[in-house]
This record gives C-alpha cells, structure tokens and sequence, in this order.
C-alpha cells in the first residue's frame, strides 16, 4: 500500500483550500454541478475553480491555471476529459497541491488505452506524493460542520451523522447517498473510491479509523486491493481498540481470476464468493446483501448500544407482527428472553388478565398507549433481557406519535444501556412518530422482521468484540527437511504435481494421521505389501496423467484376500488403459482400508492476491456440487478453526444426526493446524487437497486416504 500521511490524507477530508479544475459555466455539466455542491454545502474553507476559457463561474473568478492561484491548495478535484487529466496533475504537483480527486472518468474501466493512462496518473501521484482518489469516481463529503464539503456531484449534502461510507461504485454511491438522505440518515463522510489507482479501502479505513466523527463504517466493494493488509486493519478497527467500530460490507462482482484452470478441488472451489466470506468473517466485518440491509443495522451500530447478549423481549399489540419478529430474530441467532417471575408477575398486573404473558409479550389489539411505557419498562429492568424491539401495528384508536412518547419516556426515565429497537407501522405516515423516537436515537424499522435482523448483527458483532482470543497451535514434531526434499525430488524430476506416495511422505512427515501404504509394481509385490499391511486393502493407480483416479477405474476398495488382490490388480490396469490409454503408470499405490467415517476435504490455495488460503468442508466425490466449504486465511488460531468446521452447513453431519455417534472434531481441528503451519512454511506448495480426510467417531482420530499436491 502506497503510504501517505495522515496529513495528507487530511488534505483530501478536511481541506483548508479546493480548486476545482474543470469547474465550468455550462449548465448540467459535471464540472459546474461539483462546483456549486461545493458552494452550496456550506464549505468552510476557500474554493478556486479553475478554467481558462471562464472570468468567472458562479460568480467566483476563475484562474486560468491551477499555478495561477495566489494561494496554497490542499485539494484539487479534477473534472477534465480523461486525455488532459495527466498534464493538470502534473500542474498539480508542481504546484504542491497535497490531494487530488479525480472524478474524470475513461481510464482503466475502458480497456488498454485508458489503463495506460490511468498508469501515467498513478506516477506523476506518485512521484508528487500526491494522494489521489479516482480515477472515474463520484468523489468525497465531509459533514464535518468545521468542513462541510461535498466535492462530488451527486445531489444534495447528506444529514450530519456518525456512519462513513465508502463506495467502490460511483452509481452505487448516488442511489446510496439519496437513500440515505430519504431516510433521514447522517454520514459523517463519503468516499467514492472509484478506480483506485491510487487510494483503497484500506487507505481510507486507516484514517477513518482515527476518525472521532465516525462510528461506523459502511463498505461496497467490488474488490479487495489487499485483502491480507485489510484484514490486519479490519480486525483491528473493529475489536482491537478502544474504540471499536464496525465495518459493513456489500460485495459485488469480480471473483478471483484463474479459478477455472484450477486442478485440485481447493483451486476450484477459492475462485468463489466465499473467499470474500471467509476474509470478511475472520476480520469481523459484518457482510450484507443489500443498500436496505446496509442502512438498516448501520443505524442500529450508529445510534444503540451493543446488546450484551443475545436474549430479546419483543414487545408487540398485534400477535403476527411478533411471530415474524421471532422468527427473524431466532433464525439470525437471537433467543427469546425467559422473564424473571418479577417481571412476569408485573407483566400479568399490566395487562388484561385474560392475556398468557409471555415472549413475544402481546398486548393484543385492546388500545392502550399507555402500554407502551409501562411494558417496555419492565422488560428493559429484566435481566435476563439483552435488548427489545417494540412493535406497533396501526389502530384506528391509538395515536402513533403518543406511542412513540411512551417508548422514549420508558427507554429515558429507566436509564437503559440496552438496545431498544422500534417498528412503528403507520398505514399512511409514520414520519412524525419517527421524529420523536429520533430525539433519543431510537431507530425505527417499517417491518418487525428488519428490526430482528438488525438487532441479530448488533448480537453477532457483540460476539465478535468478545471473541476469546486464542494462538495458532505450533507443531514441532516436524520433519520440514524431509518435506522439502520430497518437493525438490520432484522439482528435479520437472514434476509440478507430487505423485501419490510422495504427497502422503510429505504430509506424514507434518505428523498427519496416514493409513498404511506401499508403492509397488507388480502383482507379487503388491500381495507381499498387502501381507504387510494386512487385509482388507485398497489398491489406487499411480500415474501423473490421471488426477481424479475413482473416475478411471483406478481405485479398487475393500479388498480381501490373495486372490481378490490379483483380480483387482489385474482388472484396475485394464480399466485404466481403457479409459486413459495413454496415462503414464509409475506403480500401484496400496493402501489400507477403512471402514466407515465421515469424508471431509482439507485444502490449501495459495492466491496471488490473498496468500495461503485454508479450505475446509465436506468432502468425497460431490465437493464441487455440493459447495459446503469455508475458507480463511492461513495461519488460523485455534479459535478460527473450530469456527472454520463449525460453519458448514453440513456440520450436523459431523456432530452426530439421526442416532449416529458424533465424529471426532478434535482430530479435524489438529489436521488444521497443521496445514496452516505447512501453509506458512511449504511456500512452494500452492494447491494442496487432502480429499477425503476420513473422520471417524469421535476418540478414534482421522485418516488422511488421498493427497494431491501442486507445487510452484
Ligand atoms: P480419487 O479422488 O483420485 O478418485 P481417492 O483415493 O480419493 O481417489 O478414492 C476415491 C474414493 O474412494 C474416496 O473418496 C473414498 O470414498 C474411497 N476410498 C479411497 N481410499 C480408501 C481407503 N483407503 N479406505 C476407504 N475408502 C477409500
Ligand atoms: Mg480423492
């Protein structure tokens, strides 16, 4: 990452001056839209728009140059057509200008010519210090009334607010902006990042970080530019300081590259989304799907406080809007407080006797304002309660206004420090309700379902912060020289991919737990290392052409005795000379059989751009189709891995489903932890499958049964 000074970057969020080059007279042109969001949104510092053809736009004299103004410039944002945005920047470092942002679009999102000109900004940013936002963006706000700048030329300047956004699409950051704007909801500042030539999100997160305005961040991203320099900064911004914000994220688009071409079940499967899924989970960073989702838990970070646990009181007058909270809130991971026999005891005096207290505590139908003080009070003093979503469903007979009253007097007069989330449902206009439980920073949600949802990310993050921390396991019953000779043996042999005995050798010298095998030739040697071994056995082809050996015929199971040996032996290379006529064959791998167990796959994926990549899922011949596999960064604390096997959807399978004994989860784990520590040390190695790693039931270990290992 390109590194630049906090007062650099303070120069592009809270300059002391602007010129905007490209300011213009003509109507509807961007260049004369940013120059009056600049005038027009109050800003504090002294602007210059800059053109030569121009006396003056807007009023304001115009220079004919950036060199021309007879002041020091702190930023300059740039609306010039992209083939002359080069030589203004050039103007722009000879003249000191400390920030640019580029909002001209025609560079690299237009192919080779305009990649070429975009290289040609990112040196002359570059050889100025410049640091330099865009190419092709929307621009910056800052709130900030000591700032009060909206350099973009999206419409309007956002509310005052305490939520950042950064926005990789500038379209997206329009609809973004003016869904904000509707709702009502203030940003501290606004970032459109554009092509990022110069300036990424992790830039930005390092100074919003330090960013006293700002308590939560939100993300739309296309790409990471360093996802392991994002997730050292993302981990940290959201749980490691004293201040912790958190970070949402929508990401869209653009997966890996390469990922087709990939030979091994790891290397397919990493080119997908679930990368994104596993960096955001292991840096804390809460992901959504939609700008709805986006705004509707950033409210909740920005204006209540983090619930300390996950047991809610739902407070509702119509029974169905409690059922769908409940369902929300149960499938997000929320659990419906049990009230202590006070509170229940105070909830029966409150309401109508003929009502069974409970949570969902329904205050049915029956028009009671007053309701909503005394049972939000109760609940809130109950502590068994974590946090409370309250719901009104419109009735002709109570006024949404009076309701809202209620809820802020209970939530004020008690002294709350939990999370109070509404859903004031008006047929027409809940607007002046909404008012009112904005005085407390009460945020209101049209549906109870998103209430729930929100509340459930509040929960997760909670988690998060209060994660235990652990360390990354260390092996030291290691024999890495042996490892690494077995990778140069094969270097020297001019083979990328290790042949089967040599993948087992190099995982069993990392103390992985390995079935018994021998590599033969012939049918005789083959029944003596079957006596070695002992029946039953297994006999798989051994051949650098032939990478999914089941498919061939080139894996016999179950073997039994001398002469089902000689059968399969002789029956497994007819197979595969049928079916791959012209595979080179080195020998017969044979191998011990086992009986029963769960299949799982354990991978390793080093990605140009991530680094080493751990997969974990359930595993056999269906991992394409079936998709049930997590990733995280290598290496991984202990702690990551057992939330790593916890988070397939399969993991039932492996706890024990329909009478069946649990399987054993620890020897997952300690397979892990060794593969992230050969991760880190087997740099060579960038695609690794143990497919399938068998696990058996629980106390009985795992075994490794197939290995492919590819190395650079
Ligand atoms: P490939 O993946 O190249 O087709 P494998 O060695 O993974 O070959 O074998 C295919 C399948 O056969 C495995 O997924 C597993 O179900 C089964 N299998 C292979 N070896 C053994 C063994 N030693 N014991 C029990 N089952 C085995
Ligand atoms: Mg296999």
């Amino acid at each position: 990452m390109t590194a630049h000074t906090r007062e650099t970057l303070k120069a592009l969020f809270a300059p002391k001056s602007v010129a905007v080059i490209g300011a213009s007279t003509k109507p509807d042109s961007l260049g004369r839209v940013v120059f009056k969001n600049i005038i027009f949104s109050g800003y504090t510092g002294v602007v210059y728009p800059v053109n030569p053809k121009a006396h003056s736009i807007l009023g304001v004299k115009a220079y004919p140059s950036v060199v021309d103004i007879p002041d020091e410039i702190d930023l300059a944002v740039i609306i010039v057509p992209a083939v002359a945005v080069a030589s203004v920047l050039d103007e722009c470092g000879r003249k000191g200008v400390r920030a640019a942002v580029i909002i001209s679009a025609g560079f690299k999102e237009i192919g080779e010519e305009g990649a070429r000109r975009e290289a040609e900004l990112q040196q002359i940013a570059q050889r100025y210090g410049i640091a330099m936002l865009g190419p092709n963006c929307l621009g910056i706000i800052n709130t900030d009334p000591s700032v009060s700048l909206n350099a973009t030329f999206a419409p309007g300047m956002p509310r005052q607010g305490n939520i950042a956004f950064i926005s990789q699409s500038g379209a997206l950051g329009v609809a973004a902006l003016e869904y904000a704007q509707r709702q009502k909801i203030g940003l501290s500042k606004f970032v459109s990042i554009g092509n990022k030539a110069d300036l990424h999100e992790n830039h930005l997160l390092e100074y919003l970080k330090d960013d006293p305005l700002t308590d939560v961040v939100l993300l739309y991203v296309e790409d990471l530019e360093d996802p392991q320099g994002f997730h050292r900064l993302a981990t940290e911004i959201t749980s490691e300081r004293p201040k912790k914000i958190p970070i949402l994220a929508i990401k869209s688009g653009r997966t890996l590259e390469g990922a087709k071409a990939a030979t091994s079940h790891t290397g397919a499967l990493a080119g997908s989304d679930e990368v994104y899924d596993s960096v955001f989970m292991q840096s804390g960073v809460l992901r959504v799907e939609t700008i709805e989702e986006l705004f509707d838990y950033a409210v909740a970070f920005a204006q209540q406080p983090l619930p300390k646990g996950n047991r809610i009181a739902i407070v509702t007058n119509a029974g169905g809007a409690g059922i769908l909270a409940t369902d929300a809130a149960v499938r997000y991971g929320l659990q419906l407080a049990s009230f202590t026999p006070e509170t229940a005891q105070k909830l029966r005096e409150l309401l109508p006797p003929t009502v069974n207290v409970a949570n969902p505590v329904d205050m049915t139908g029956e028009p009671n304002e007053q309701r909503y003080d005394t049972i939000v009070r109760t609940v809130l003093a109950d502590p068994n309660v974590d946090g409370v979503i309250v719901i009104a469903a419109p009735h002709i007979l109570m006024s949404l206004e009076n309701i809202a009253r209620n809820i802020v007097r209970a939530v004020q007069e008690t002294h709350s420090d939990k999370p109070v989330l509404a859903c004031l449902m008006a047929v027409t206009d809940a607007r002046p309700a909404i008012e009112i439980l904005e005085t407390i920073n009460i945020p209101n949600y049209s549906f109870p379902e998103r209430a729930a949802r929100a509340l459930a990310a509040m929960a997760r993050y909670r988690d998060w912060v209060h994660r235990p921390r652990t360390e990354y396991r260390i092996f030291r019953d290691i024999q890495i020289e042996r490892a690494r000779e077995l990778i140069a043996q094969a270097k020297r042999d001019g083979r990328r991919v290790l042949l089967e005995p040599e993948a087992h050798d190099l995982l069993k010298a990392y103390g992985f737990p390995m079935l018994k095998y021998r590599l033969v030739r012939t049918e005789d040697e083959g029944l003596h290392a079957a006596h070695e071994i002992g029946y039953p056995v297994v006999l798989k082809i051994v051949s650098p052409d032939i990478v999914h050996k089941f498919d061939v015929g080139g894996v016999k199971l179950n073997i039994q005795n001398d002469t089902e040996l000689r059968e399969s032996f002789r029956q497994m290379l007819t197979d595969v000379t049928r079916t791959k006529p012209n595979a080179r064959i080195v020998g017969v791998f044979v191998q011990e059989f086992i009986k029963g167990g769960k299949e799982t796959i354990l991978g390793l994926k080093r990605d140009p751009l991530f680094g080493p990549l751990l997969m974990f899922g359930l595993g056999g011949i269906y991992v394409e189709a079936l998709r049930d596999v997590t990733f995280r960064l290598a290496p991984v604390r202990e702690l990551g891995i057992q939330r790593m096997i916890r988070q397939i959807r399969g993991f039932k399978i492996l706890e024990g489903f329909r009478g069946e004994p649990p399987s054993d989860i620890d020897a997952i784990a300690e397979c892990l932890a060794r593969l992230s520590q050969l991760a880190t040390q087997m740099e060579e190695i960038v695609e690794l499958d143990i497919n399938p790693l068998i696990v058996l039931e629980k106390g009985h270990g795992a075994r490794v049964v197939d290995a492919r290992i590819v190395v650079a």
